[in-house]
């Protein structure tokens, strides 16, 4: 290979001295960051040869197929070689090919935009949402509204649209015209204990429509499951809620399923569980599972018309190019892994496996007092910790870390929620790729009673 020539300790060194990792703090880097060297399905090796069960996908929700898929990279060496890259404002057969069949799994929708990340593909929505206010409102419908605790990206608007304020702390100021709303989050109701949570947290949204004035907005964007949030689900009747009040004032309702997408729910997409349709649908991460970078905006015939009219001012298009939107690697990735959830059944693997993983997890809540909440659908579970249940006082930090570590340590990898910020810190998470076995679960599930079992707090 080519880096035959370096010892493990070498690349640490060069590690140490060159690389500036993610959200990582120069004293935690200096202490060495894990050096992976080798996956196979749910299966990671380090350096020195120990292996882990990824509980978490890559560590952010991306490889829903699993490691060292030969069918991929086959498919992503063979499209190289015949053609490696021409701008996406040519026809191609990798990108027309996985479009028509990515769209065959959203009825409703008409179009895909290409980009290469999450935070790009939302950059896009929004660039729509202006463009349409622009071509259609004059400009002013403009406005877009972002949820609390809701995360869409690390780019400057897409932080703007980011409702996690120990996230944007430090980057301000912000894009105008990004306005919150209060999250959906019934474990922590703003109306105590309500029969109807769900309705009464639209309306929540439609408040803020009305103070800002419906003229003035032109779209709406959630996760329809909130990932780095804490994994929050909707609850009862929300989603069709927001997309009624969402039509009642002529907004977009754009569904960013960077997380949620291809399978990781136990449907092809999160928000196929609620009954809605959105106008624009985002998604990265589980679309190529980490084998090459790509992202899509899907929309549908009708925004895609909106843009595409010349209404005098003559740009009867999307005024938008991303580069690596190009890149015949992403959308040749994509098709192979489409394939592989189709072929081998991993949805309904998903939705049934998920199932068995989030019972097992309530099981741990009968057992254990600190576990306050357990909530997930399909292979994307949260596990909130508290010190006490009545009080919902969250454990501090310091616990989730102790059980992360120590999940490691008996070769399991989960997530946490927002590593290093104050809030929301007590949240644990897992999402297992969707080729996950029955034995897999049981050994989550055995590692983790082992663990909770000598958490001190
Ligand atoms: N949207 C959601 C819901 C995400 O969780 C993320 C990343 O974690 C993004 C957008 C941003 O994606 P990316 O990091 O590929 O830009």
């Amino acid at each position: 290979s080519q880096y035959s020539e370096y010892t493990n300790e070498q690349i640490h060194t060069m590690d140490k001295a060159h690389v500036w990792h993610h959200l990582t703090p120069a004293a935690a880097a200096e202490k060495g960051m894990p050096l992976y060297v080798k996956g196979e399905g749910l299966h990671l090796w380090d350096a020195d040869d120990n292996c882990y069960l990824d509980a978490s996908a890559g560590g952010v929700w991306v490889t829903n197929v699993g490691y060292g898929r030969k069918a991929i990279v086959d498919a992503i060496s063979e499209q190289l070689m015949e053609l490696n890259y021409f701008a996406g404002s040519m026809a191609s057969k990798p990108a027309a090919v996985f479009a028509s069949r990515l769209l065959e799994k959203m009825p409703g929708m008409g179009k895909v935009f290409y980009s290469s990340s999450g935070s790009e593909a939302n950059e896009k929505a929004f660039k729509m949402v202006r463009q349409i206010s622009h071509k259609k409102y004059d400009g002013k419908k403009r406005k877009i509204l972002y949820r609390e605790r809701d995360y869409h990206g690390t780019t400057i608007a897409a932080l703007s649209a980011t409702g996690q304020s120990q996230r944007r702390d430090h980057f301000g100021p912000f894009v105008p015209d990004f306005v919150e709303f209060p999250h959906c989050f019934e474990y922590r109701s703003q109306f105590g204990d309500v029969e109807d949570y769900g309705i009464k947290a639209a309306q929540l949204m439609e408040e803020v429509i009305l103070q800002e004035g419906p003229d003035t907005v032109g779209g709406v964007i959630i996760e329809p499951i909130t990932a780095g949030g804490g994994v929050i689900l909707p609850p009862e009747g929300y989603m069709a809620e927001i997309q009624r009040i969402c039509r009642k004032y002529d907004i977009l309702l754009i569904v960013d399923e960077v997380v949620c997408g291809l399978g990781r729910t136990g449907a092809w997409f999160g928000y196929q569980h609620y009954g809605i349709q959105p106008d624009i649908v985002t998604m990265a991460k589980g679309v190529a599972s980490g084998y090459a970078a790509i992202s899509c905006t899907v929309t549908t015939d009708a925004v895609y018309q909106m843009l595409q009219e010349d209404n005098g001012d003559k740009l009867g298009f999307f005024r938008d190019i991303s580069t690596y939107g190009g890149c015949l690697a992403g959308p040749a990735a994509a098709l192979a892994n489409l394939n592989i959830i189709e072929e081998e059944g991993l949805i309904a693997n998903c939705a049934h496996l998920g199932e068995v993983l989030l019972q097992g997890l309530h099981a741990l809540k009968e057992k254990y007092p600190m576990i306050g909440d357990v909530r997930g659908k399909g292979l994307f579970c949260g596990i909130e910790l508290v010190l006490n249940r009545e009080t919902k006082e969250p454990v501090d930090e310091a616990v989730a870390i102790q059980i992360v570590n120590a999940c490691k340590e008996a070769g399991l990898l989960i997530g946490r929620t927002n590593r290093s910020f104050e809030t929301f810190n007590n949240i644990l998470n897992m999402s297992p790729a969707l080729c996950i076995t029955a034995e897999q679960i049981e050994d989550i599930l055995n590692i983790l009673d082992r663990v909770f079992a000598k958490v001190t707090l």
